[in-house]
Formats: C-alpha cells, sequence, structure tokens
C-alpha cells in the first residue's frame, strides 16, 4: 500500500490494525530539543553582551545571587543567576568560565555564556522542574516508584563520570544542586564556576561547609577528590530513597563529622532495599581507595539494579 505522506500513514492506522489488534493509539509527546548552546553563533565564545539578556521572572535564591528565567534575545528561554561581583576573582572566574564552556553531557547543566559587569550574569540552560530536592518533597516526586528513583540516581552518576573523565572534583554534590527538567531528567549543577564564587565563602567568610555532605578527609584535611564525591553521592542516594529527607535526622553537622570518624554510619531508610544500601555503604568507606569509583556505580545502577532487582 502507497501512502502521500507520513500524515497519512498515521491517520489511516488510527483506524486500521497495524497487526492482529495492533493500532496506532495517541501520539507520544515530544519533548524540548536539547539545546547545546545559545546558537551556532556563541559556540566559541562565553561572553555576552548584556543588552541580550532579559530577566522575565525570579525563580529562586541562593546564597551568592538570585536565578531568573529569562530570554535571550527576546526568543530563547535561559536561566540567569544574578551574582554580585565583589564575590567573584576575575581571573579564576574568566578561567573557568573557559573550562565549563566545553564540557556538554546530557546530566551535566550546560553553561551558555556569562555577561561580567557588575552585577555578573551566568545564563545556563533553564530546568523545568528546579532542584531535585524540592522536588522529591513535592507531590509528584512523593509518587515516584522505587526503579524511577533509581533511574534518578543513575543519571546523577552518569553526569558524574562525565565530570570524572573531564578532571573536575564537585566539592558540593548534593541533590539541591541537582536540576531536574521535562520527562524527569537530571542533570548535575553548581560546579566549577559555582565553586569559585563559593570557595570564598566556604573557606574564609562564614566555614559553611556541608558537613552532612563532604567526606570526612575533606572536612579535616581539605583533601577533596573524585573519591570525596563518591562519599557525597551516597549522601545524595540517601536524599533520592528518602524522598529528600535530611541526612542524619536529628544531627547536627559537628556531631555528624565526630560520629562519622568514629565510625557510625546511618542506617538502611525503611524504604531502601538492602543491595542499595549496601552501596551507599561502600560510598561511605573511611578508607578512600575502597570506595568504588562513578565509573562503577553507573554500570552497577544501570545494569545491575534493574526493575526486578529493584522490587527486592
Ligand atoms: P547556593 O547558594 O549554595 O548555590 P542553591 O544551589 O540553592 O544554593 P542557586 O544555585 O542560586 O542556589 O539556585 C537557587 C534555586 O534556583 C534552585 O534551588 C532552583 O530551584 C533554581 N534554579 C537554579 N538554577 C536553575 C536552572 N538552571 N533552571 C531552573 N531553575 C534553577
Amino acid at each position: 500500500m502507497m501512502f502521500q505522506d507520513i500524515n497519512t500513514i498515521v491517520k489511516y492506522y488510527e483506524t486500521k490494525d497495524l497487526s492482529t489488534n495492533l493500532k496506532l493509539l495517541q501520539a507520544c509527546q515530544r519533548g524540548e530539543p536539547n539545546l547545546r548552546e545559545l546558537s551556532y553563533l556563541t559556540v566559541d565564545e562565553w561572553e555576552r553582551p548584556r543588552e541580550e539578556f532579559t530577566l522575565v521572572k525570579k525563580i529562586g535564591s541562593g546564597n551568592f545571587g538570585e536565578v531568573y528565567e529569562g530570554l535571550w534575545r527576546n526568543t530563547m528561554k535561559v536561566a540567569i543567576k544574578v551574582i554580585k561581583k565583589d564575590i567573584t576573582k576575575d581571573d579564576d572566574f574568566q578561567k573557568e568560565v573557559k573550562i565549563m564552556k566545553q564540557l556538554n553531557h546530557k546530566n551535566i547543566l550546560k553553561l551558555y555564556a556569562v555577561s561580567s559587569i557588575d552585577p555578573y550574569y551566568i545564563i545556563t540552560e533553564l530546568m523545568a522542574k528546579g532542584s531535585l530536592l524540592d522536588f522529591l518533597r513535592g507531590s509528584e516526586g512523593r509518587s515516584l516508584s522505587l526503579p524511577e528513583l533509581i533511574d534518578m540516581a543513575a543519571q546523577v552518576s552518569e553526569g558524574m563520570y562525565y565530570l570524572e573523565t573531564s578532571n573536575f572534583v564537585h566539592r558540593d554534590l548534593a541533590a539541591r544542586n541537582i536540576l531536574l527538567g521535562e520527562h524527569n531528567i537530571c542533570k548535575v549543577a553548581d560546579f566549577g564556576l559555582a565553586r569559585v564564587i563559593k570557595d570564598e565563602f566556604y573557606f574564609s567568610h562564614e566555614k559553611i561547609i556541608p558537613y552532612k555532605w563532604t567526606a570526612p578527609e575533606a572536612i579535616s584535611h581539605g583533601y577533596y577528590s573524585v573519591k570525596s564525591d563518591i562519599w557525597s553521592f551516597g549522601v545524595v542516594m540517601y536524599e533520592i530513597v528518602t524522598y529528600g529527607q535530611i541526612p542524619y535526622p536529628g544531627m547536627s553537622s559537628s556531631e555528624v563529622f565526630s560520629k562519622i570518624t568514629s565510625g557510625y554510619r546511618m542506617p538502611r531508610p525503611q524504604s531502601c532495599p538492602d543491595v542499595l544500601y549496601q552501596i551507599m555503604l561502600q560510598c561511605w568507606n573511611i578508607d578512600v581507595e575502597d570506595r568504588p569509583s562513578f565509573c562503577e556505580l553507573r554500570w552497577y545502577l544501570d545494569s545491575h539494579l534493574n526493575y526486578e532487582d529493584a522490587s527486592l
């Protein structure tokens, strides 16, 4: 049988069987295309003129600035983080921007551009569902099944594996720093450039180290490595399987550090299968070398913990 075009084929098979009792029903929803850049014109550029951006509405705020939904050249939706200049070191900032602009992975938040006049703008892709932590705590997040939760953890491990192979240590991996897009795609955010901005706060002004997420050797000696990111990943897994519970419930940050160094680990959350809990414990191994790698975690979460295993 010959058809004139695709639409005619689809229309035809909505009423006629494709094979016995098999008809076309509803079309799949088409997701937003995953853009790599603002446009092909900006591929090799990171500095953009301020006039190209319009702030549309505020969607969040952190310790270092406010985040807006915005527009590039009045057409393309973007996220714009507005930062006060006095907390950035120009050289480090520009160096980090150049590196980050090269990164490209489906599970890493894409940096599109910066506009470095006071107040600085950091322009990234816009993630429709905001932070993973808020999402998990909301009604949509709380209705996710275990396999869907595991898929999120697997996506984070994919993104972290890519960062690792790009020689990046994140140093602040936590559910609050993972952003969620359509179809629950997870992207690791708040690394690199964000670190340049945060470092001054973490290590000079306020010392607001996120103790509950940070590996003991990083807290005590400042030894940050991919293995300290692995420790934090274990805590992210805890946050994911508990739908956004604060880790070490009821404990203060300083209490957590002293308990961890004397061997304490969070107990298995009620709804967490033992296989998953064992992975968390491996991530929290005091011996850095005995922690798994992101490559192993990614493979394990992707292939071993398939749907049947996850319900065990
Ligand atoms: P910190 O000050 O430690 O960085 P934070 O990570 O919560 O804290 P921001 O990175 O400024 O702070 O983000 C604040 C909120 O803005 C996030 O929780 C998220 O809801 C929203 N947000 C940030 N970036 C984006 C983005 N690219 N797309 C959509 N929402 C975003």
